[in-house]
């Protein structure tokens, strides 16, 4: 009837409200949470299968309210690249990850840390401050740039490749490194992988969680590691689980693994004191 109509479509208006709400309620507290010093980042390491060590990690940030506590960045990414807010919580990602690296180097280079990666979301990477920042906080905190590497998604390219491809070859130019993240999700990946200059690429963890069960993740797993190295790149898997999936990488040759069952993400110095007990035992 007309009112059962009326009732379903005030429903769904009161949903779309409520979602409206709480993005603009978390957009509000993400400008506050910049200025007072609320975010931080942990990291994730990623190791080295076939020298079985812990050479780099990635940064992911982090995001401690008082009142709600931890909020995880699927809560407050997308609302941060919808309000443009990204671009400055990266920025201030970037200069946070350098002064971290710098205050820290000692200890870093003693556990034989080589590299830290840093997402950029495709507003961050398309704003026309990105490269002129990243030398000028590379100079100011004295990181050695082959130090930091920084991971786009296959979507971002895609915006605009030929864009892309300018600014990844002034960060390339730089000295720092690229990968290509969550790899395998996104369209007409093979057209124009060749043409980039990147260094490696992440294959996305929707792929691995189902290996070995899964044998048509088993195949495209097989086949991105195979064709990532006849591009001369290296491959990393992320969201590994479990030994089977390690094993599973190890066999193909696969450079590097990322996931829970190497190590959850935590704050750096977790890790730094972690790894320092590891040498000395
Ligand atoms: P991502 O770049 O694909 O990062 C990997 C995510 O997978 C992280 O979630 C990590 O904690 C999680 N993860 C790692 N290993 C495993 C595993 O074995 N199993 C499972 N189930 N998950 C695993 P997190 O930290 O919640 O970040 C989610 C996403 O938020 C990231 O996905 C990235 O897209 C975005 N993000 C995080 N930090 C930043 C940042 O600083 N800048 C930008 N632009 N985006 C960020
Ligand atoms: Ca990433
Ligand atoms: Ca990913
Ligand atoms: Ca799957």
């Amino acid at each position: 009837s007309k009112d059962n109509g009326r009732n379903r479509v005030s429903f769904f208006s009161k949903k779309l409200e409520d979602i409206i709400h709480e993005k603009v309620r978390i957009e509000n507290k993400l400008r506050k949470a910049i200025s007072q010093g609320e975010l931080s980042f942990h990291v994730q390491p990623k190791l080295s299968i076939a020298q079985n060590k812990l050479i780099s990690v990635e940064t992911l940030m982090r995001w401690y309210d008082p009142v709600e506590g931890m909020i995880p960045p699927d809560r407050f990414i997308s609302v941060a690249e919808d309000t443009g807010l990204i671009v400055k919580m990266g920025d201030w990602l970037i200069e946070t990850v350098f002064s971290t690296i710098r205050a820290n180097l000692d200890d870093i280079n003693k556990v034989g840390l080589k590299a830290f990666a840093i997402n950029l979301s495709a507003r961050q990477f398309y704003s026309s401050t990105l490269v002129d920042n990243i030398a000028g906080y590379l100079e100011k905190h004295a990181i050695p740039a082959q130090m930091i590497e920084f991971e786009l998604t296959e979507s971002s390219v895609i915006e605009d490749v030929e864009l892309a491809i300018r600014i990844m070859q002034q960060l390339k130019d730089l000295g720092c490194k690229i990968s290509i993240d969550d790899f395998g999700t996104g369209y007409s990946s093979l057209s124009y992988l060749k043409r980039l200059p990147i260094d490696a690429v992440k294959i996305d963890r929707s792929f691995i969680s189902d290996i070995p069960q899964d044998q048509n993740d088993v195949e495209i797993s097989a086949a991105i590691i195979a064709m990532g190295h006849n591009l001369g790149l290296e491959v990393v898997a992320e969201g590994v689980e479990t030994e089977a999936q390690l094993r599973f990488l190890k066999e193909h040759q696969c450079e590097y693994a990322q996931g829970y069952y190497i190590a959850k993400p935590k704050p750096l110095s977790s890790l730094l004191e972690e790894a320092e007990s590891i040498n000395a035992s």
